[in-house]
């Protein structure tokens, strides 16, 4: 169900068995601490709607690394296009899901860096009258209960140890050593460079273009060390459960079409 390895032939068989629902993997191109690949948001995306798909059928769309990632461009390899290239890109195939019969787009994330952009994109939809219905779920897809489970199982594996785990660290790569064990350095982690400078601590709940360089200029936030492709595996598992159990409800939807014609209609204003 990989968008790129169905022929033409097969392509609406495809559609049909996914009942019109394309899962779009979003990641970006950026520096993940020392040690992990620059394509690491992106692989994780891709892996996560791939290995969904498998138990609930949906389209998986083409790589795609397009997404906001300003605050990497002074790291080497970063692939940060303009806001006006990135929405438009983003926009269209949109538009091409729906073109090729999937009026259903899940918007499946693994970037903190699109956590502002993409709930905005959503929300901006409502701009004109479209034919699908884009729909996005929470960072890396899942939800409350997953969240709960996988803090269990993460600390099993930090072994009591108190660090913040966010970019690059030890969860993120843990499920990198489970799915690209040989584009992962663990020789080259650098512990002190995940730490939090916290640079501007004294503007609290402020937010600045420099938030994030100002905490974490490496472009690593947290302690990749105690990761273990175990662990990965076991996170992983739980993850593309939620991923699927997410293309389900998708797919059963019919609230979210209804609601958005029923929308439309009414704001050409026949009252007056
Ligand atoms: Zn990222």
């Amino acid at each position: 169900m990989q968008w790129e390895n169905l022929t033409a032939k097969d392509f609406p068989g495809a559609v049909k068995k996914a009942k019109g629902v394309c899962v779009m993997a979003l990641g970006c191109i950026e520096k993940h601490g020392e040690h992990l690949p620059v394509g690491s948001d992106m692989f994780a995306a891709l892996h996560l709607a791939r290995e969904a798909a498998k138990l609930e059928p949906a389209v998986v769309f083409p790589p795609y690394y397009f997404t906001q990632i300003q605050e990497a461009k002074h790291q080497p390899g970063t692939l940060a296009v303009s806001q006006e290239v990135m929405w438009k890109l983003l926009l269209e195939c949109c538009e091409e899901i729906s073109r090729n019969g999937m009026k259903k787009i899940i918007l499946l994330n693994s970037h903190g860096g699109n956590n502002y952009f993409l709930p905005y994109f959503v929300q901006m939809m409502l701009e004109k009258q479209r034919d699908y219905v884009v729909y996005c779920p929470p960072l890396a897809g899942y939800r409350g209960e997953e969240m709960v489970q996988e803090a269990v199982t993460d600390k099993k594996f930090k072994k009591g140890k108190k660090q913040p785990d966010m970019h690059g660290g030890h969860k993120e790569t843990a499920i990198h050593l489970a799915t690209i064990p040989n584009l992962v350095k663990m020789q080259d982690i650098v512990p002190e460079r995940g730490r939090d400078l916290n640079r501007m601590g004294s503007l609290s709940e402020v937010m600045t273009p420099v938030f994030w360089y100002a905490r974490f200029p490496h472009h690593y936030a947290g302690d990749a060390r105690p990761a273990t492709a175990q662990a990965g595996e076991m996170i992983l598992e739980m993850r593309i459960r939620a991923v699927a159990r997410i293309i389900k409800e998708v797919k059963a939807d019919t609230v979210a079409p209804r609601l958005m014609k029923e929308f439309y209609a009414k704001t050409r204003h026949k009252f007056f």
